[in-house]
């Protein structure tokens, strides 16, 4: 089965099978990896490793800490204004999508804080994402929250945003590890694995020190797994990590060093999305693509046919022949084609193929 889920999505065919023999026994220690302490010296190089190839392929400035948590990146919605966000201070979000949105619900609970909306795009039903001349930005927020990739409507941004030196954090869970980006741009971003970096139950955050807060009330309120300070005092290790899921993630970065790291990913990436996105464009009076041309998202390609009748058909005849997770998110409906990493560019064909011949019988 080709995989289109837009989460957890597919993941390497080599890291489950190395994965697999693990289980049993963690190379040569006879304890499974699902049995492993955390506090065992080869957990601890695993947790090394993970963090220096992640360094590595970002190119993660010195600076910058790497974190990994749990409570996906639906927690970070959270986590970040609760860390971030004084009283009396404003946090800016540019609302991009349903992920955004989902942002800008959790900081408005911070009491006596501000939530700008900087710029929206929902108005015109989340089609694209705003250019920097359309943020209006407050002059000295906390920082500006964006989602890089907007995993249900199928937009993404192109560029980092310009935001004139305030600092900047991004929900980046759809498109982390897709393609080379300038990390030293942000003060925070966070992941979670499931979309690109490995299975679900981890999230990576990584974060310059600095931007948080010193506020003694502010630190007091913070219970101690919500706070940032306990997993950079404890290396992530205050409490029992996600083991698995850290050691899933670890795999998969190697196997994308080994592929030749993030610009050989984003290629073959790119390659992926143009045939999907090609065979869309071949039948225009048909496949009615959601995003605006400049906003596609590399990732997550969204799209409708002529009729609801017609998408269950499509989403069937798909299934049958080996094309699965192809349905929509229940807020859009029509398709949705997720593409990550993993995703094989022979996947991308056979949908491509099946298109073209879906238009030529039902247009
Ligand atoms: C999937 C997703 C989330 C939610 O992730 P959870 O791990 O389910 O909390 C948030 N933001 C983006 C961009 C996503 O793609």
């Amino acid at each position: 089965m080709y995989n289109f889920s837009a989460g957890p999505g597919v993941l390497p065919e080599e890291v489950l099978l190395e994965a697999r023999d693990n289980l049993l026994s963690l190379g040569k220690t006879g304890i499974g990896i699902l049995e492993i302490s955390h506090r065992s010296k080869e957990f601890e190089a695993i947790l090394a490793e993970t963090e220096a190839n992640l360094r590595t392929l970002l190119s993660v400035p010195r600076d910058m800490r790497v974190l990994f948590l749990q409570g996906g990146a639906s927690l970070q919605f959270s986590m970040v204004p609760m860390n971030l966000l004084l009283p009396g201070a404003t946090a800016d979000y540019i609302v991009t999508g349903e992920w955004g949105r989902r942002a800008v619900v959790e900081a408005r609970r911070i009491p006596g804080a501000h939530v700008h909306i900087a710029a929206s795009t929902e108005s015109e039903g989340f089609c694209r994402v705003p250019s920097d001349a359309e943020l209006a930005l407050s002059a000295t927020p906390a920082y500006v929250h964006y989602t890089t990739n907007n995993t249900i409507f199928g937009t993404q941004y192109a560029h980092i945003p310009d935001v004139g030196g305030r600092p900047l954090v991004a929900d980046m869970s759809s498109d982390f590890l897709s393609r080379p980006t300038d990390i030293s741009r942000y003060s925070l971003v966070y992941a979670g694995a499931q979309k690109n970096a490995g299975p679900a139950g981890v999230t990576v955050v990584l974060l310059r020190e600095e931007i948080l807060p010193t506020d003694a009330t502010l630190q007091a309120g913070l219970p101690m797994l919500l706070n940032y300070r306990t997993h950079i005092e404890h290396g992530s290790l205050y409490n029992t990590p996600a083991v698995f899921a850290i050691y899933i993630t670890h795999l998969v970065l190697r196997w994308l060093i080994r592929g030749g790291g993030l610009p050989a990913m984003a290629r073959r990436n790119l390659e992926k999305a143009h045939l999907v996105y090609g065979a869309i464009d071949a039948a225009p009076g048909f496949y009615r693509g959601h995003a605006k041309a400049d906003s596609r998202s590399l990732m997550n390609i969204t799209f409708r046919l002529p009729t609801p009748a017609l998408e269950d058909e499509f989403v069937k005849g798909a299934k049958a022949q080996g094309l699965d997770g192809l349905k929509g998110h229940r807020s859009v409906g029509g398709i949705r084609a997720s593409v990550y990493n993993a995703f094989p560019l022979s996947g991308a064909q056979c949908l491509a193929q099946y298109m073209a011949e879906f238009a030529r019988k039902h247009g």
